[in-house]
């Protein structure tokens, strides 16, 4: 309907898109920051990667499996570190409210890869990061005398990745709102800065946000096509993962290591209100499975199984398999890009454009925005939230198991 008043305009420091680990966390930073800054969310929080993620909060040594460490990958060695501190309620970003799965995960070995993951973990690149497991200390799932492989831990921990999201929105309800664009658009301001029309009951209500960051994952492809974005571009990466529902008591989580660099299987467990569990499966298998039915990569999870657990039955399990894509900045030759990413969007005077790459690396692109905002100079300034209270409040995203199995 068209408007029957001149738009009321207001004004923010930051206006997100986005409600996913990346923009939840920026929130918070930029408003401990003393930015007026707010966030919207067209579905629910933590949709898409975030609670479909593992929750693994790596120390970089899944990134060095080929080799050497890189620059890349000493710099999120950090990150478990930075993770507790939150967690503890004395980091940048406080999570007190949030809960991890488990403190460390392990990495082991099919027979075959043995020698290389020996040679590897004896190497320097692993300094202090890595213990062996004697036998006596393995998790239960691993005491049975059919294992003959190597069992490592890694320092690193894994986050209840729900109750992430619902702590950082509890921090800031009254930042947070939903958004439906069929009625919302983008308006371009003759300064070439972009704005928001919001139409409600007839009137006319502009948001001329200092700046914009577009942190929506996936989302971002279609919002650099809409706002005429050509630089930074995204890439997918496609993965389908595989759930497994089953009432064993074993809760795991770690990567088998296999021929290639990337882990063969990755085993994530993650509790159900029934009291069952899931195990969420990735690694190669969910790379391959992007190109398979999920019938086909449901049949190799179960021989993956087989093979790697021959000692566990699942007869009784109930299976799922979940096509995601990971969301990431465009690199040359297609390359997993090992950094948090943010950066200025060509022809739009005040967006950024954000893809943390992982959620282990999302303080990382808290950092990097702050300091791109710094380099413009924009400093926290405008006082009071705009009154958007004419929006719904997003709810929090079901996992992919709540989705498959109802429960
Ligand atoms: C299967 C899988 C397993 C993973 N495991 C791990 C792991 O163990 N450890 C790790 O560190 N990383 C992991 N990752 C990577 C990690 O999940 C992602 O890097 C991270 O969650 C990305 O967060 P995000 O906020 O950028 O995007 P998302 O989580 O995708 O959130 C984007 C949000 O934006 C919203 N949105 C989209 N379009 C719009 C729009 N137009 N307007 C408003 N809102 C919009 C969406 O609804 C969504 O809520 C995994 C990824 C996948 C897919």
């Amino acid at each position: 309907m068209a408007p029957i008043e001149p738009p009321q305009t207001h004004s923010c420091d930051i206006a997100i898109i986005g409600g996913g680990i990346a923009g939840l966390w920026l929130l918070n930073r930029l408003v401990h920051a003393g930015y007026n800054a707010i966030l919207f969310e067209q579905t629910a929080l933590g949709n898409d990667q975030t609670v479909a993620s593992q929750g693994m909060i790596h120390g970089g040594i899944k990134y060095t499996l080929s080799g050497a460490l890189t620059g890349a990958s000493e710099a999120i060695a950090d990150m478990p570190n930075h993770w507790r501190a939150c967690l503890a309620g004395n980091g940048d970003v406080d999570l007190r409210g949030a809960a991890t799965l488990s403190d460390c995960f392990y990495l082991w070995s099919s027979n075959s890869a043995l020698s290389r993951m020996s040679t590897f973990l004896a190497s320097k690149a692993t300094r202090g990061r890595v213990n062996k497991v004697g036998k006596k200390d393995r998790p239960a799932l691993f005491q049975h005398p059919e294992f003959s492989g190597s069992l490592y831990q890694l320092v690193d921990m894994v986050l209840d990745v729900p109750t992430v999201v619902k702590a950082l929105a509890d921090n800031h309800p009254d930042r947070i709102f939903k958004i439906d664009w069929a009625q919302a658009s983008w308006q371009r301001l003759p300064n070439q800065s972009m704005a928001i029309d919001f139409q409600h009951n007839c009137h006319h209500f502009q948001l001329a946000p200092r700046q914009v960051v577009l942190s929506a994952g996936q989302g971002n492809e279609a919002l650099l096509k809409e706002l005429g974005i050509t630089s930074p571009q995204m890439q997918r990466r496609p993965l389908q993962q595989v759930m497994v529902k089953h009432h064993h008591p074993h809760h795991f989580y770690g990567h088998c290591l296999g021929a290639e660099t990337t882990p063969r299987l990755t085993i994530s467990s993650h509790p159900c209100t029934d009291g069952s569990q899931v195990w969420y499966l990735g690694g190669t298998l969910a790379e391959k499975g992007a190109h398979q039915t999920a019938e086909e990569v449901i049949a190799c999870a179960k021989r993956e199984l087989a093979d790697l657990m021959p000692w566990l039955d699942l007869s009784d399990a109930r299976w799922a398999s979940l096509p995601v894509d990971r969301a990431e900045p465009r690199q040359r030759n297609f390359a997993r890009p090992d950094k948090a990413f943010a950066s200025r969007a060509e022809g739009c005077a005040n967006v950024i454009v954000a893809w943390p790459t992982k959620l282990t690396l999302s303080p990382n692109l808290a950092d990097e925005v702050m300091a791109l905002l710094r380099t413009m100079g924009i400093e926290p300034s405008c006082p009071g939230i705009p009154e958007l209270d004419f929006l719904e409040r997003p709810p929090l995203a079901p996992t992919p198991w709540q989705t498959a199995f109802g429960d």
